[in-house]
C-alpha cells in the first residue's frame, strides 16, 4: 500500500482530531496523486489511512484511524451514516445537504439533494478519483434520478484538477424546483452560485420569520432566499444584489410565491446602504448576508472593515425596535472577530443592540468538534433598543 510518512507536530494534529495535515509536515511519500495512503509517524508507527493530493497545501486528510481499512465497505457505511441523519432531521424541505465532507468523515466530498437529483463535488485528487464508485453507491442508496458533478469550484485548481461540470448519471433538467418550508425556488443546478441554493440558510430564513414585520430590506439577497420567506409577513419588502442573474431570479420567484410586491434591485449593497441613509430611509427588519469577505487569512483586516461598514449602515437604517439578521459565511473570521465588528458598528453607530439568537449554519452541515474550518456561518439576530 502506498504510504506517507509525516511529522511529529503532523502527528500531534491528526491526534487532536483534526483530519489535515499540511504540506510542511510531509516528511517522505511512497505514493501517487489521488491514491489512498497509509499514514506513518516519525516512528513508522501507522496512525491511519488517508486521501493524498501530490500538489495541494493539504496533502493528507485522513481518513481513518489506526488500522481500519478505507475500502468501499467503509465509504459506503459513512455515506449511509450521513443520508440516514438527514433522514432523521425530518427537514421541511426538499433541498438539504446529504453528505457535508469533513463533518462526515468523507473528507472533500459534497452532496446536495436538490428533489430527485443530486449535485456532488469532489475537491481532492483522493475524492476525485473515488467518484464514480461513490456516485454509483449514492444511485443505490437515493435512488437518485440524475447526479450532476458541479467540479468547478476554483479549490479543484488548487488540487490540480480539472474544472468541469457534468451529468455523471441519468438525466438533470435545466432548472429544478424545490421547495424550503412555504417557498417553492426554482434551482439551476449547472449555473446557480454554490450548487444552485444557499441551503446552508435554511434554518436561519426560518429563524428570522420569527421576528421579521413592517418594511423589509433583504441585501445580498441572491434568488431571494431571505426575502421570499419573510415577504409574506413584511407588507413592504425589497432585495437587493448586484448580479442581474440573481435578480431576474427573485422577480420570478416572488411571482411563484405571492409576494410579487418584492422589489428587487440590481445594486452594490455598499453603494444602496449610503443612498438610502442619505435618503432617510428606515427598515424595519433587515437582512445581511454578503459572500465571504475573507477567502484567506491574508483578507481578514479587509473583510472585517467591509463587515463592520455595511453592518454600522444597517444599524442606522434600523426602526427602534427594529431586527437585523446579520451574517458571515467566512471561516477566517470566527465567531469572537465578528461578534466584536458588531460590537464597534454599534458603538459608531450609536444603535444599542441586544442580541436575540446566536446561529450557525443549518444542521445538514454539520461542525466537526475540533475542527473550527467546517464552522464557517455566523447568523445572530439582533434587535435595536432605545
Ligand atoms: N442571501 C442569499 C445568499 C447570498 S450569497 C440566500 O439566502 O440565498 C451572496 C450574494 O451577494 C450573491 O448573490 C452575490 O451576487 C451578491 N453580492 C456580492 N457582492 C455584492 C455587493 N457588493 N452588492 C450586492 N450584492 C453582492
Amino acid at each position: 500500500m502506498p504510504s506517507v510518512t509525516i511529522s511529529a507536530r503532523g502527528e500531534q494534529r491528526v491526534r487532536s482530531g483534526h483530519p489535515w495535515v499540511y504540506r510542511t509536515d510531509v516528511v517522505d511519500v511512497q505514493a501517487d496523486a489521488g491514491d489512498i495512503v497509509r499514514v506513518l509517524g516519525p516512528r513508522n508507527r501507522t496512525i491511519g489511512s488517508a486521501l493524498f493530493s501530490d500538489q495541494s497545501q493539504i496533502p493528507i486528510r485522513m481518513l481513518t484511524r489506526g488500522d481500519v481499512e478505507a475500502g468501499p465497505a467503509l465509504l459506503r457505511g459513512r455515506l449511509e451514516q450521513a443520508i440516514a441523519f438527514r433522514q432523521s432531521l425530518a427537514l421541511d424541505a426538499t433541498a438539504y445537504r446529504l453528505v457535508h465532507g469533513e463533518a462526515d468523515l468523507l473528507p472533500s466530498l459534497i452532496v446536495d439533494r436538490y428533489d430527485a437529483w443530486l449535485v456532488v463535488q469532489a475537491l481532492s485528487q483522493g475524492m476525485d478519483r473515488l467518484l464514480p464508485d461513490i456516485c454509483r453507491m449514492l444511485v443505490d442508496l437515493t435512488g437518485a434520478t440524475g447526479i450532476l458533478a458541479r467540479n468547478d469550484p476554483k479549490v479543484r485548481a488548487l488540487e490540480g484538477l480539472e474544472q468541469k461540470v457534468e451529468v455523471l448519471h441519468g438525466d438533470v433538467p435545466e432548472s429544478v424546483i424545490v421547495r424550503e418550508g412555504p417557498v417553492e425556488y426554482e434551482a439551476d443546478l449547472r449555473r446557480g452560485q454554490k450548487t444552485g441554493l444557499f441551503l446552508d440558510q435554511r434554518e436561519n430564513r426560518d429563524a428570522a420569520a420569527r421576528y421579521a414585520r413592517g418594511r423589509l430590506l433583504d441585501c445580498f439577497s441572491y434568488n431571494g432566499g431571505f426575502a421570499l420567506r419573510l415577504a409574506r409577513q413584511c407588507p413592504q419588502a425589497e432585495a437587493v444584489d448586484v448580479s442581474a442573474d440573481a435578480v431576474g431570479r427573485i422577480r420570478a420567484n416572488a411571482e411563484r410565491n405571492g409576494v410579487p410586491h418584492i422589489e428587487a434591485r440590481e445594486a452594490n449593497v455598499f453603494d444602496d446602504l449610503r443612498r438610502l441613509e442619505r435618503a432617510g430611509e428606515r427598515y424595519d427588519t433587515i437582512v445581511l448576508d454578503p459572500p465571504a469577505f475573507a477567502k484567506n487569512k491574508a483578507s481578514v483586516a479587509n473583510a472585517l472593515a467591509g463587515y463592520k461598514e455595511i453592518n454600522l449602515r444597517a444599524m442606522r437604517l434600523l426602526t427602534p425596535g427594529g431586527y437585523l439578521v446579520t451574517c458571515s459565511c467566512s471561516y477566517n473570521v470566527n465567531e469572537d472577530m465578528f461578534e466584536d465588528v458588531i460590537h464597534q458598528a454599534s458603538v459608531d453607530s450609536h444603535v444599542p443592540l441586544t442580541v436575540v439568537e446566536k446561529r450557525m449554519q443549518g444542521r445538514d452541515h454539520p461542525v466537526l468538534v475540533g475542527v473550527p474550518e467546517t464552522y464557517y456561518l455566523k447568523c445572530f439576530i439582533l434587535r435595536r433598543v432605545e
